[in-house]
Parts: structure tokens; C-alpha cells; sequence
């Protein structure tokens, strides 16, 4: 047996076709960025800036191979027409976060990395959520809107002290560990939650982490919230933690995403007093329609998703975008990939297949893993795989750990992440198992406990799932899945079929795997389910708990 650490990526990784010493880099800047990044372009000597805004996508079409890399912001589309004829275009850089007007699969196809700026939003966004926690603790709001009509009233607004307080944060990525800093400047006492970072303090000590949510709630005297919005984090404080587990009084600040806090269940806590007040920058919809009635709510505080929006924020991802960009283009390294999986991989087919098929089994764990995870072993059958081993383990890694984190993963920053959040990985590779050859299994140890999946590319090169926590099966993972785990007793096939049914969900695949009197069902469905389909099969005696995950399609 071998053991691999995680090392070097194969070669192609650094950036396969760097331009030779001597040529001048092509920039198209499509969209009207902030002063700084352009004024860094032009003043580059290996580098000539083009600005050409309002471009249609066939007049982008018509261009982009002349460029060696095109700076976007949203204002174009850089769809699967336009990269179809990609010329010498090696990178597209988004100044901001967002990527959805950038075909992100035909880029990976054409062999164009893709690249945005998401650190340059984290001082920023972080600074916003202290001003509304210190905006909230000092009725800042109220008083304003009181004098701004005329009023004095000294006594109303009295407000409450930062220092000496517990602030507890919810989700410590770049954003809330940020804010953590702040607050500790504050002399704010600062503990927090987050499942996926394996530690019991953070920032030299000086914040406890809990292991559980529902633990931090009776400490905090305020909450300030930086998670991704997923299934997990939907409605995160709701109606069961404001009326069990919150010290009454406490403030609320939601500057990560809407839905993230309950707008009705906060709405109750608000109006019997459990919450003393809210600052919300983000909403179940945007523009908000408020479908609580806390727009005129005398203790809430509202913003227009206003966190990134700064001027500095602004010029960062300007320059953020441009210096990446070069970096990139001069083979210096790979920041803010989006799209690193899209560099080409010297795999030959069957590790291709074996690599895609590590990340949809990860992907599938996924939601079982929502406690937190500590250590992710892979087991790899089948010498064939071994010299993939490194590419095999990241893109499990990616698959597991992404759905719960807003950062970007990729083949190159994604164990640098697991490690920074005391994540252990191991990878091990031995001889094809006697009678079913290679295969790839996926251990995770989480808090609570260890799941493991195990997954095989069959002769037909397609992947199959054949083995989820001692469940045998034999599934595509592809498309929208559902995991059901339920009693192993007469009728639950029906009862889930007649709910899929009356959702008009078709189900297109399902396999069902019995073990000590409880059974796990894994199915294949073509649509999206209904929101609140996982939550009336669960209403059933004897189904226990219900996932569902969205694979990618399944490879050509
Ligand atoms: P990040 O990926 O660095 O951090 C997110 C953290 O949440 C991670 O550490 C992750 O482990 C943790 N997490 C995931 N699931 C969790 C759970 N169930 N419970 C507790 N923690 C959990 O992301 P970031 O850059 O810090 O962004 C945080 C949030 O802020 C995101 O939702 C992002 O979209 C949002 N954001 C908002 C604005 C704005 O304008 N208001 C601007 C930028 C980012």
C-alpha cells in the first residue's frame, strides 16, 4: 500500500502555455471598471490595454481571439458563442464575485481559466456588519429618523454598550473572522460557530469555537451571521432557536445572505421581545417585499444589500482583477480561479472518469456531513489510479466541502483550505479489489460520525454509487438526488412514490438498500423538487430524513 501525501499537482497545473519572454500581453476591458486597475494595466510594460464597452456578444465573438485576456464585470456575456472561437484567449477576469455571465463549462472546454475577485469584498462587507451592530446597539436608526422629522427624545433611544459583551459569529470564513477582529478592538468578548473549522479556538486563542449551533445561542449577546445560503443554513435561526436557545434581548445581524435568518420567526421574536433588534443588509427576495412586515419595524434597521459597496471595494477588484489577471497570463501563479479543473489534465480517460466521479460521490456525502467534518480518508483500488491519486483526493475534497463554503475552490487552493480549517486528509492507493477491479472509496469522520461511499467506473466508463454507509446499490450519481433514510417496513416505497407523484416529480432511477431494520433509498429524479417536498415525507412515520443534491450531468 502507498501512502500519498498531497502533493505536487501533475505539471499542467502551472499554466501550460505561458507566452514566451518578450510578447506583449492583449487586455480587452469590456465593462467600465474603477480608474486603479486600468491605470495598472497601462502602466505595465509587457502589456497593451484595449477598452470596449457595449459590446454585443457577436461583436465580443467577433474579437475576443485577439486578446490574450478580456476583464469583465457583469455588463457582458461571455457565453458558449463567444468562446467558441477562442483565438489566443488564455483567461477572462470578473472584477467582483458573481460568474454567472460567463459560460463557465465552455470556458473549461476551450481551455480558458476564469477568474473573479471575491477577497476584495471582505473588509468591506465586514465593515458594514459592524456598523449595523453598532448602529443597532445605539438605536442609531430610530433617533436619525426621530430628529430628521423634528423630534428630541433622549430617553427612547438609550442604547446599550459594545465592550464587555459576547458576540457571537456565525460562520468563520474570511468575512466573519474579519468582523471577529473588529469586535475583539471593540473589547467585545468573540465566540463562534462553524462546523467546518476544525478547532477549539481561532485568532491566537482569543475566540472559543462551539461545536453546535444551538450551543452558542445562549451566550451571545449578539449574533452576527457569515454562512453561504444552502440547506443547511436555509432559515438557520427560526422560530425553534429565538424561542428555545437565544439570550432574550439579544441583536441580530444578518449581512451574509437572505433566508440565512427567518424573516417571520424573527418577525414573532422582534414583537415579544426575545430579539431587541435587527440589522438586515440582505433579504429573502431582492428588491425585499418584506412578506413580514419589518420594514417599519421600530427595531429594525435596514440596508439594500449595500456590503460590498464601496469605493474602495470598487478600485480592489479593479486592481484585484488586473494584477491576477497578468499574473496569470505571465505564468507567475493562479489567483481567484474558478475554474481550475478547466486547465487541461494529463489523466488519461479512466482516471478522467475517476476523477469526476470522486467529486459526485463527495457531493453526495455532502449534506450528511453538515455537522462539521474533522477527516476525510480516500482509499483508491486499481494501480491504474495511483499516478492521479493527487487530482482524485482534491476533487473529492471539493465536492465535499463546497457546498458550505462561499469561497471558490479549486484543484489548486482546495487542501491549502481543508488545512488552514484542521481538516486531515489522507489518500491511500492499493492493488484492484480481486472481483470488481478499480474503485474509489470516501471515509469522512465527522463530529457526530463517519460515513463512508464508495463509487466505481464500470467497463462502460460510466460511474456508479455502489455503496453509501453500508447500503449496496448501483446508481449513476448524476442530476437531482434524493436521499431518503427511513424504517425498513411495508409501504414507505409507495408512500414516496405517491408524494413524488403528487409533485409531478418523475422519478427516473431509485435503489433500495436494507440493513438491521433501517434502509437507505437513493433516487434519481428529472425535475427539482418542490421546497417543501423533503419536509412532507418526513411528516411520514418512518421515513427519518430525507436529502437531496444536484450532480452535474453526467460526462459525454
Ligand atoms: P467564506 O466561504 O469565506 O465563509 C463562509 C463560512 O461559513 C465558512 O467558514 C464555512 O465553513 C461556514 N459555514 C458553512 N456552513 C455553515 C453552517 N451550517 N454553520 C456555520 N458555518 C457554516 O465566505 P465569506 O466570503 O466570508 O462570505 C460569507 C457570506 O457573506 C456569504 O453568504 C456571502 O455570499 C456573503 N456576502 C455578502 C455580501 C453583502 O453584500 N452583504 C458581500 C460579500 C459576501
Amino acid at each position: 500500500m502507498t501512502r500519498h501525501s498531497s502533493g505536487a499537482l501533475p505539471r499542467c497545473y502551472g499554466g501550460d502555455t505561458v507566452t514566451m519572454m518578450g510578447d506583449r500581453f492583449r487586455i480587452l476591458a469590456t465593462d467600465k471598471l474603477a480608474e486603479e486597475g486600468l491605470a495598472y494595466l497601462r502602466a505595465q510594460p509587457d502589456a497593451d490595454l484595449d477598452e470596449k464597452l457595449n459590446l454585443s456578444e457577436e461583436q465580443l465573438a467577433n474579437i475576443l481571439g485577439e486578446y490574450d485576456g478580456i476583464i469583465v464585470r457583469s455588463g457582458v456575456q461571455v457565453s458558449e458563442a463567444v468562446l467558441s472561437n477562442p483565438g489566443r484567449l488564455r483567461a477572462v477576469a470578473r472584477a467582483g464575485v458573481g460568474v454567472d455571465n460567463i459560460d463557465l463549462d465552455a470556458a473549461t472546454a476551450a481551455g480558458v481559466l476564469v477568474m473573479n475577485s471575491a477577497e476584495s469584498s471582505t473588509i468591506t462587507t465586514a465593515e458594514h456588519a459592524f456598523a449595523l451592530l453598532l448602529a443597532l446597539a445605539r438605536n442609531i436608526g430610530p433617533a436619525y429618523r426621530t430628529m430628521a422629522e423634528g423630534g428630541w427624545d433622549r430617553d427612547r433611544f438609550q442604547g446599550r454598550q459594545l465592550a464587555g459583551k459576547t458576540l457571537g459569529v456565525v460562520g468563520f470564513g474570511r468575512i466573519g473572522q474579519t468582523v471577529a477582529q473588529r469586535a475583539l478592538a471593540f473589547d467585545m468578548k468573540v465566540i463562534a460557530y462553524d462546523p467546518f473549522i476544525n478547532a477549539e479556538t481561532m485568532l491566537d486563542g482569543r475566540v472559543k469555537m462551539y461545536r453546535q449551533f444551538v450551543e452558542i445561542l445562549p451566550h451571545a449577546d449578539a449574533l452576527t451571521f457569515h454562512v453561504p445560503l444552502n440547506d443547511q443554513t436555509r432559515h438557520m435561526l427560526g422560530t425553534a432557536e429565538f424561542s428555545d436557545h437565544v439570550k432574550p434581548g439579544v441583536l441580530v445581524v444578518n449581512a451574509a445572505r437572505g433566508g440565512v435568518v427567518d424573516e417571520q420567526a424573527l418577525r414573532t421574536a422582534l414583537d415579544n421581545g426575545v430579539c431587541a433588534g435587527a440589522a438586515l443588509d440582505v433579504f429573502e427576495q431582492e428588491p425585499w417585499q418584506d412578506p413580514a412586515g419589518l420594514r417599519q419595524h421600530p427595531n429594525v434597521l435596514t440596508t439594500p444589500h449595500l456590503g460590498a459597496s464601496t469605493i474602495e471595494a470598487q478600485e480592489a477588484v479593479s486592481i484585484d482583477a488586473a494584477v491576477a489577471l497578468l499574473e496569470y497570463l505571465r505564468g507567475e501563479g493562479v489567483r481567484g480561479a474558478v475554474n481550475v479543473g478547466g486547465l487541461r489534465l494529463d489523466l488519461d480517460p479512466l482516471q478522467a472518469r475517476y476523477a469526476d466521479l470522486a467529486q459526485r460521490i463527495a457531493m453526495l456525502v455532502s449534506p450528511m456531513t453538515a455537522k462539521g467534518i474533522r477527516e476525510v480518508t480516500i482509499e483508491l483500488a486499481g494501480a491504474a489510479l495511483a499516478s492521479a491519486a493527487a487530482t482524485i483526493e482534491r476533487m473529492a475534497l471539493i465536492g465535499l466541502m463546497q457546498p458550505h463554503l462561499d469561497t471558490t475552490l479549486n484543484l489548486v487552493n482546495v487542501c491549502h483550505v481543508a488545512k488552514q480549517r484542521g481538516i486531515n486528509l489522507s489518500t491511500t492507493t492499493k492493488e484492484e479489489e480481486k472481483m470488481v477491479g478499480s474503485q474509489i472509496a470516501l471515509a469522512v469522520r465527522c463530529t457526530d460520525r463517519t460515513h463512508r461511499i464508495v463509487g466505481r467506473v464500470y467497463s462502460d466508463m460510466r460511474p456508479r454509487v455502489v455503496e453509501i454507509n453500508g447500503y449496496r446499490m448501483d446508481m449513476i450519481p448524476a442530476g437531482h438526488m434524493v436521499l431518503i433514510r427511513n424504517d425498513d417496513k411495508p409501504g414507505i416505497i409507495g408512500i414516496v412514490g405517491a408524494e413524488f407523484g403528487s409533485a409531478k416529480v418523475n422519478i427516473a432511477d431509485m435503489a433500495i438498500s436494507r440493513r438491521n431494520h433501517s434502509a437507505l433509498m437513493l433516487l434519481r429524479v428529472d425535475d427539482v423538487p418542490p421546497a417543501d417536498l423533503d419536509q412532507k415525507l418526513v411528516r411520514h412515520p418512518g421515513i427519518l430524513k430525507v436529502a437531496r443534491v444536484k450532480l452535474p450531468d453526467e460526462m459525454p
